[in-house]
């Protein structure tokens, strides 16, 4: 951990950062790492290498069918900011905004107890 990074090494190639949209953590796997995803498959990403200021390809989909309480949030991580796109249902939307920081960002605990639902995220502690 640095200052100023903005995503976290939960696990080896488990990488996470706080969504202020959702208020709770999304992951992302990488560098071979395959996660459940949103959309029922296995899935890894693209990353750049940099906690500060990362880039992943292609989008993240985060409860895609908008189960229980939490939004459907699907957005572009690019260059240390997420850009939410059009078919969010949080009020975020449209917009596009800076990672926080993580130490400034609410302290999260993985619940893996979910992996493999249709819900897959790190909830807040
Ligand atoms: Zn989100």
């Amino acid at each position: 951990m640095a200052a100023g990074d903005r995503i976290h090494e939960m696990a080896p190639n488990l990488l996470c950062f706080h969504c202020p949209a959702c208020g709770y953590a999304h992951h992302v796997g990488v560098n071979g790492r395959k996660i459940p995803g949103s959309n029922g498959s296995m899935n890894e990403w693209g990353w750049n290498g940099s906690f500060s200021s990362p880039t992943f390809t292609p989008s993240l989909l985060v409860n895609k069918e908008s189960l229980g309480t939490s939004p459907r949030c699907h957005s572009f991580v690019a260059e240390g900011r997420i850009q939410f796109l059009g078919d969010c249902t949080h009020a975020m939307a449209g917009q596009t905004v800076d990672i926080p920081e993580w130490d400034a960002a609410p302290r999260i605990a993985a619940d893996v107890s979910n992996w493999g639902s249709a819900t897959v995220a790190l909830k807040l502690q």
